[in-house]
């Protein structure tokens, strides 16, 4: 199957890749011209859908899956938040490295070191059968440092349920076992072997 995912997040891009090794898999810049796609909705689920259908649109070829994947962490004593928000967690331009540090300086000034957090993905698949969108949770805490380097985004400050490590210190393997997107992407694949 040839997907062409929306999105320029070059972790999502890699695990994209190695979770659908058997299909041709494309960042839309490979593809299109640059376009930017506002992300205005009020949950992962609109918002996966809106880049979604925002590609498909300017696709030639209606035979190709759009895939597009909204995600986030949401930290329970701070109401859910960054949630929608976490890749713009500390302003509209912040790299992943600022937003991380605010997260960090955050459980620092609520004197958490150690506290409830969970990912969300929310996958979303626009192509010549119409529009479907599923998603996928994974649970454990953030601490108020980093560890490790693998992974992407907030991984060096999360450590999932039932392990005493951070993602950035498990790395791919582990993570491809447990993650929010690997959850939501078994859920697509059900959807993408059906059309
Ligand atoms: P989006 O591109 O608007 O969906 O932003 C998602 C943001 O959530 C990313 O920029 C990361 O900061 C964060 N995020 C989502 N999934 C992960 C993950 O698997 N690991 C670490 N951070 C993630």
């Amino acid at each position: 199957m040839h997907i062409v995912l929306a999105t320029n997040n070059n972790g999502k891009i890699k695990e994209f890749k190695s979770y659908m090794d058997k299909d041709i898999v494309q960042p839309f810049s490979e593809v299109l011209e640059p376009f930017e796609i506002i992300e205005d909705g009020d949950s992962f689920k609109k918002n996966a859908l809106i880049k979604a259908k925002a590609v498909y649109e300017k696709l030639e070829n209606k035979d190709i899956v759009v895939i597009a994947d909204d995600s986030g962490i949401s930290v329970n004593a701070f109401g859910g938040k960054p949630g929608i928000y976490s890749a713009r967690y500390a302003g509209i331009n912040a790299s992943s490295e600022q937003n991380l540090d605010k997260l960090i300086k955050n459980l620092k000034d609520n004197n958490l070191n150690f506290t409830p957090a969970f990912y969300t993905a929310a996958i979303a698949i626009v192509c010549k059968k119409g529009e479907f969108c599923v998603h996928g949770w994974m649970y454990g805490n953030v601490i108020d440092e980093k560890r490790g380097t693998k992974g992407f985004g907030y991984d060096p400050i999360f450590i999932p349920k039932g392990y005493d490590k951070t993602l950035g210190e498990l790395g791919d393997i582990i993570k491809k076992e447990l993650s929010h997107r690997s959850k939501a992407l078994e859920l697509a694949k059900i959807i993408l072997n059906s059309i």
